[in-house]
């Protein structure tokens, strides 16, 4: 029997606002002491009052939007309550049966070929605070308790952990393209609960899945899930298929998920209307006003750079999987033409560099470097120089040049001296090049680059070489 492998994936993004959800408190709290982000809204104290923060719904909006979901004109928030130390309302608000977007697509390549997979909605919620267990016990900060998150969860249409990994890091491109959210897994804000199933090939029903849990790495992702489809086909095969739904817990040390408990259902959570939230409604003017424009997405900059640009795969890829790189790439093209010198010396230089969004290279920076390399001003090592240059303590292009003496002398008076010389000196070498032997040009080249300091335009040099030993 062979079996088809089924996988969902719901996904946790927090939203990039200055403060939470339902509060004015900061929602960078990153590093930050415990409980020092907090307020009676967060906590979750009696008779506190909760009012929606605008900036969070506009960018589930723009999100929504660019996973080509459809926001929804009418939408309202839930209580669904469930105890945990961490969540101190003892319930989220979040939304149940009338998210805030529907019904989106999400393309993405995989070993070359193109799919679309299924959005089924995009909804609002808050996050919970952390319980942090140590040798005091458990300890709980409330810090996170409230930042605003979007839950998306997908169709049941990726067929692999590959694939699965695929779609999560082409869906933080699209969220970061949009601002909604910075998605750093490693500060926590983007996390992937991942449901798989396995059924024979041909049979079309869906069987009980494993929903494994707060995954954070795209590695985690695909480790998991591999994992979860060894052990069920292993069940498979010996007539004992998973019954019940179940959650899943997994261990990257042992790179095993365990059971940690049966999948609730939503009758668990008894959902009901959130009394202190208003619903939401849209018209579709509002709509679009409070979306606004949207940038153009990393896909499309891909395909774009592929084909238009005329960019390697690896380089259009790169250059177009996070928005500062592009805009800074964009930028550059502005002021040079020279696309593949461009991208070139940003992928092998500047991104080299590993702060280099904090230093003082700019896109003109580039763009004058090409400038001066398609002159023969300064040869390649010149130009990667400049900008190493610039990159480890600032400075401008002409000024990093004269410094460091990085002129290429192109002037072809002071070259045939330099030649002369050269050739006086190395007569053995010039019989054997008219005896035939060819080679000696290279040690030739290298004299004179050699008299020159390392200073002369060695493509000149070649060829004024040339040119005298033929006569
Ligand atoms: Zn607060």
């Amino acid at each position: 029997m062979k079996l088809e492998v089924i996988i969902g994936l719901e996904i946790h993004a927090q939203l990039a606002t200055a403060s939470k959800l339902w509060c004015g408190c900061d929602n960078d709290a990153f590093g930050a002491k415990p409980n020092t982000r907090i307020c009676p809204v967060c906590c979750g104290f009696p008779g506190m009052l909760p009012v929606l923060n605008k900036e969070a719904l506009r960018l589930a909006m723009r999100a929504s939007v660019a996973l080509g979901c459809e926001i929804q004109s009418f939408s309202k928030f839930d209580r669904k309550n469930y105890f945990y130390p961490d969540l101190p309302n003892g319930y989220q608000i979040s939304q149940y049966d009338k998210p805030l977007a529907l019904a989106g697509k999400v393309e993405i390549i995989h070993n070359g070929h193109h799919k679309k997979i299924g959005i089924t909605r995009v909804h609002l919620e808050n996050d919970a605070g952390k319980s942090i267990h140590n040798e005091q016990g458990t300890c709980l900060d409330f810090n996170r308790s409230g930042s605003p998150l979007i839950e998306i969860v997908t169709e049941p249409e990726l067929r692999s952990p590959e694939e699965a990994s695929i779609f999560a890091q082409e869906l933080q491109k699209i969220i970061r393209a949009v601002g909604a959210s910075d998605a750093d897994m490693e500060k926590g804000m983007m996390r992937f609960d991942a449901s798989i199933s396995l059924r024979p090939e041909g049979d079309t029903s869906l069987y009980p899945r494993a929903e494994i849990k707060n995954l954070n790495t795209f590695s985690g992702l695909e480790k998991a899930l591999t994992f979860e489809i060894q052990r069920q086909t292993a069940l498979w095969k010996k007539n004992e298929r998973p019954e019940k739904e179940t959650t899943r817990g997994f261990d990257e040390s042992t790179g095993k998920t365990k059971l940690m408990r049966q999948k609730e259902s939503a009758d668990d959570y008894r959902y009901f209307p959130e009394p202190d939230v208003p619903p939401l409604r849209f018209t579709e003017k509002e709509r679009d006003e409070m979306v606004g424009e949207l940038p153009e997405l990393p896909l499309e900059k891909y395909m774009r750079y592929k084909n238009e640009l005329d960019l390697s795969d690896a380089e259009a890829l790169r250059l177009s999987e996070e928005p500062r790189l592009a805009d800074f790439f964009e930028s550059a093209l502005k002021e040079s033409k020279h696309t593949r010198k461009i991208a070139n010396l940003l992928l092998s230089v500047v991104l080299a560099h590993s702060d280099w969004e904090k230093t003082e290279i700019k896109p003109s920076h580039l763009a004058e470097v090409v400038a001066l390399l398609e002159s023969g001003t300064v040869s390649s090592t010149g130009a990667k120089q400049i900008l190493e240059t610039i990159l480890e303590s600032g400075g401008e292009v002409k000024e990093v040049l004269h410094t460091l003496g990085l002129e290429q002398v192109s002037d072809t008076k002071q070259l045939e001296e330099w030649i002369d010389v050269v050739l006086e000196e190395n007569e053995g070498m010039v019989a054997q090049f008219h005896a035939g032997k060819e080679k000696v040009l290279g040690s030739l080249i290298g004299q004179v680059m050699k008299r020159s300091g390392g200073s002369a335009n060695p493509p000149m040099v070649q060829q004024i070489l040339k040119d005298r030993l033929k006569k």
